[in-house]
């Protein structure tokens, strides 16, 4: 069959089914630097995703700088690219706020960014899109995936029959390849609901701190006010699936009870002006271990869970699982062995790498949880110059 697999590869087009080495589901974060990794590898790639970019993407907006050091990993030159392409999108620090309103602030040892997703995504998936070997397909879903002993198969809205050695899952929170081929099912003690809106003219906005508050009434979950370009924030709020079930909680009425309801939040918003709907998106949470690998599949990103427990990112982790796969696939090529020990590895290196901020942060988000005067207290603690200092190590 290897044979018949190999001979079809050299017409990579028979009537309506594609042949190449590796299919890509999704060309987000994880999608496109498992794309870019690949670039010199010579394997025909197919990069696949039902929208057209530039896409919008639900989100907070937040880049941390762990994204530019995986791009330097891959090519130093794309850190450059990064820094050209979005200049005044410094961020340098956090400002938490407790529910007594009193802030603690951390500066970032390197600086992240904030940029609007549908901008950085798409200067990641252009760069996806010159590598002449990738095979791009936008504004068309994926609606079947298969594995069988010799290859795997991905059937498109349109009837488009795509094989290829191995399929990489980066279709994130909503992902069909995590259903189907992992049977992933959502546990709402690890899984978050996040509800967004731009804004234009919040007074007192810092342009380079990410704002975090932890508001009576609103736990456990937070609100964020993230500076953008141009005078413009990312608003947002979020909690865990568990609670909003319980309490039958409406995220986005409760973000706009925060916004006119908090006089300390209400007085900044006064003069604001809504640029959108609010718009809310589901955050698969890394803080449960999942088989994120099988018969010639791999997961990445939020398809495989993977998102901080506490901070809510999920860029950075995308990004790196995605060049992991990559990596693997270079690895396993020559063998041509995608079964699921070789994959393993995969697995293990991704939680070798994740796992221990992941189960730290998830310790924090159950010890945290709705307690006020615990938060009220840590803030008043974290002010302490030494515990500063440690805390910044901790996190950023
Ligand atoms: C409200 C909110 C705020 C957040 N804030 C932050 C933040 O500030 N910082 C941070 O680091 N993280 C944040 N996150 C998490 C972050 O958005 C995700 O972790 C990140 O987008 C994961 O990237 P990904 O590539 O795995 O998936 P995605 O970015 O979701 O990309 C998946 C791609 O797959 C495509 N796709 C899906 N299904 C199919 C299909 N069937 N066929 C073809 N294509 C398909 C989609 O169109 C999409 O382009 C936030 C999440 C939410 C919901």
């Amino acid at each position: 069959m290897e044979f018949v697999y190999l001979h079809q590869l050299k017409h990579t087009q028979l009537n309506n089914t594609k042949l190449v080495d590796v299919i890509i589901i999704g060309a987000g974060p994880a999608g496109s630097t498992c794309a870019i990794t690949l670039k010199n590898s010579g394997l025909k790639v197919a990069l696949l995703d039902k929208e057209t970019f530039p896409r919008d993407k639900i989100c907070g907006d937040a880049v941390s700088s762990v994204a530019k050091r995986i791009l330097r990993q891959i090519d130093p030159e794309l850190e450059t690219n990064l820094l050209a392409f979005a200049p005044k999108t410094n961020i340098t620090q956090a400002k938490l706020y407790s529910p007594n309103f009193k802030s603690l602030s951390f500066s970032f040892s390197k600086t992240g960014h904030c940029i609007r997703r549908k901008d950085f995504d798409n200067w990641l998936f252009e760069i996806a899109k010159q590598n002449t070997n990738n095979e791009i397909i936008q504004n068309c879903k994926v609606k079947e995936v298969s594995t069988n002993a010799d290859f795997a198969e991905v059937v498109l809205a349109d009837g488009t029959t795509i094989k290829g050695k191995v399929l990489v899952g980066c279709d994130g929170a909503h992902s069909i390849v995590a259903k189907k081929l992992n049977n992933f099912k959502v546990d709402r003690k690890h899984y978050s609901g996040a509800v967004r809106q731009y804004y234009s003219n919040i007074k007192g906005l810092e342009g380079n701190a990410l704002e975090v508050y932890f508001l009576k009434g609103y736990l456990p979950g937070y609100f964020w006010i993230f500076p953008l370009s141009n005078n413009e924030a990312n608003v947002g709020f979020g909690m865990l699936s568990e609670t909003i079930a319980k309490n039958k909680i409406d995220l986005k009425a409760s973000m706009h009870e925060i916004i006119n309801n908090i006089p300390e939040i209400r007085e900044r918003f006064k003069d604001a002006t809504p640029l959108e709907a609010v718009k809310g998106f589901g955050l698969p949470l890394g803080s449960k271990k999942y088989n994120i690998s099988g018969h010639r599949f791999m997961l990445c990103g939020d398809a495989a869970s993977l998102i901080d427990p506490f901070s809510g990112e999920g860029i950075e982790t995308a990004m790196e699982s995605g060049k992991f796969a990559a990596e693997q696939i270079i690895k396993s090529i020559d063998q041509n062995n995608f079964g699921a020990n070789t994959l393993k590895a995969y697995d293990e290196r991704v939680y070798k790498k994740m796992w221990g901020n992941f189960k730290n942060h998830y310790y924090l988000q159950r010890l945290l949880s709705d307690r006020v005067s615990l938060i009220n207290t840590l803030i008043k603690i974290g002010n302490i110059p030494w515990v500063n200092k440690q805390i910044t190590k901790m996190f950023y």
